[in-house]
């Protein structure tokens, strides 16, 4: 099969979480699997432009409809470890993507609704004609509909669109304007309830509800996260639109690249190790106090990387610092946040914390740190309010890092609490706690913390159930050719 790829991010070029690992891990896979995979980025200033191999451009002068005109773009090639991509480069005063950041501009729905607009167009020019279309997020949200309002009708008739919601939270919802530069000419009809209009603001469009509305499949990142969008309060007013459409909607849980994340063979450690030497993890954990300027004492390192996002349970994080310390461990923390009042929260507290030989707050993104915390943390909190998936629990169960983690969404599918899961005892792998207080996150640590520090090897067998599990895309990567398969054959 030829698949494409249209997305906002892709590791490591362009990564702000879990959704660039997704679209080049599930990329990978799918050509080991002798598909022929290519990926459409947007050709953002601020990329890891070393990450990416023999950039040239292919193709100038694509003229992009916009609004009454249109946009001249050039598409760049280059290879992302060995992943074909394709990057849009727009030549326009707007400077789409020339913005230093990837998101939080105000016209972020203009922008990527140009990005998915070139995109379509450049599939159309260049001849390329996919068996399938897998967009992603409310960014390429508006993909489904021009294709099958517009570009159907110019030549790609026979495309499939696979659709993955990864964070249902941000759905694009905006003006008329878009609808008009992307040459959607009938408002009314677009603004219809049964397609983009949205529920709660009869003034706006909903890209993700198009998206639901027109591809030919749509999946979210997790089995859980699917049934919660469904039946709970956790699909932000587009759980009708989810039921109306249920019969092509499924979760399919996020694999990890352990190509990328294996101690065995990763680059980014001083010392690799696996099931059988999880001794050698000690030299990570030396190595992480080393870098980070920690003292070395008889204690567990507890850590969190992720963004610093309501999302994400910034307050249990703050929290689960403090407990850290009055529990007699460690705590590493590599966060980042857009939002400039967290992260004034976290640079504050960074401060007040700049002298504690126990605790460090890295307020940064980056990845080659993140692999060392992975590798030198005892455990790893993930706290989230809501999480679809969740890569840092998994990938953390690969490093021998035992996760203590909110029993919500992906996380419910992947971590089964060490005294209170019904899964066998040589199949849990670490600790859950429900509610959203202080309580019940310093409970589950509290038992974290004591069973490390009073039945070590107690702690070594839960290490060893962890970095037994297979959370690779081996069993996602089958499914998703079987939806592949199946909306081709429709
Ligand atoms: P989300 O997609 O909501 O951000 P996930 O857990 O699915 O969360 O994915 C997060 C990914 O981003 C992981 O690979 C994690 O290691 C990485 N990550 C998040 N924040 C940082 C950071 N500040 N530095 C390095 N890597 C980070």
């Amino acid at each position: 099969m030829f698949i494409v790829m249209i997305a906002s991010e892709c590791a490591p070029v362009a990564k702000v979480g879990g959704l660039a690992d997704v679209v080049f891990g599930l990329s990978r896979e799918l050509e080991i699997r002798g598909n022929a995979i290519e990926i459409i980025l947007p050709k953002y200033d601020n990329m890891r432009y070393d990450q990416i191999w023999g950039l040239q451009p292919t193709h100038y002068d694509l003229s992009v409809p916009w609004f009454d005109g249109a946009i001249n773009c050039t598409v760049w090639f280059g290879m992302v470890h060995g992943r074909k991509c394709f990057f849009i480069e727009p030549h326009s005063a707007d400077n789409y993507f020339n913005r230093g950041t990837y998101y939080g501009a105000n016209d972020d729905t203009l922008r990527f609704a140009f990005f998915s607009k070139a995109a379509l167009e450049f599939i159309l020019k260049s001849g390329k004609r996919p068996d399938i279309i897998h967009c992603h997020d409310w960014e390429t949200a508006i993909i489904p509909t021009l294709l099958f309002e517009v570009y159907k009708y110019h030549g790609l008739d026979h495309q499939r669109v696979c659709y993955t919601i990864h964070n249902i939270k941000h759905q694009g919802i905006c003006g008329a304007d878009v609808l008009e530069a992307t040459g959607l000419k009938r408002p009314e009809y677009y603004f219809h309830k049964d397609r983009l209009g949205d529920d709660f603001n009869p003034t706006a469009i909903n890209l993700m509800k198009g998206a639901i509305v027109f591809s030919n499949f749509v999946t979210t990142v997790s089995p859980q996260y699917a049934w919660e969008t469904r039946f709970t309060d956790q699909a932000y007013g587009l759980g009708h639109t989810l039921h109306v459409h249920q019969y092509k909607y499924t979760g399919v849980l996020n694999g990890v690249d352990y190509d990328i994340w294996n101690p065995d063979i990763d680059p980014h450690i001083p010392v690799n190790y696996n099931q059988l030497t999880i001794e050698k993890k000690a030299a990570n954990k030396s190595a992480l106090r080393d870098r980070l300027w920690l003292r070395k004492d008889y204690k567990p390192i507890i850590s969190y990387v992720g963004r610093l996002d309501a999302q994400k349970g910034v307050h249990l994080i703050r929290h689960a610092i403090f407990y850290a310390l009055e529990q007699g461990a460690q705590f590493v923390l590599l966060g980042s946040s857009p939002d400039a009042s967290i992260n004034a929260d976290f640079w504050q507290l960074k401060h007040h914390l700049n002298d504690n030989p126990d605790a460090h707050l890295e307020l940064s993104f980056d990845e080659e740190l993140s692999h060392l915390i992975y590798a030198g943390s005892d455990m790893m909190i993930v706290p989230s309010m809501f999480e679809p998936c969740g890569l840092t629990q998994m990938i953390a169960l690969k490093y021998g890092t035992v996760p203590i983690v909110r029993g919500v969404g992906g996380l419910v599918d992947t971590v089964f609490d060490r005294d209170y899961s019904n899964k066998p005892i040589y199949d849990r792998n670490g600790y859950v706690f429900h509610q959203t207080d202080h309580a019940a996150l310093e409970s589950a640590m509290r038992r974290a913390i004591g069973l490390w520090r009073d039945f070590p090897g107690e702690f070594y067998k839960l290490i060893v159930n962890g970095m037994k599990y297979d959370y690779s895309w081996n069993h996602s990567g089958d499914k998703y050719l079987e939806i592949y398969e199946y909306i081709r054959h429709k």
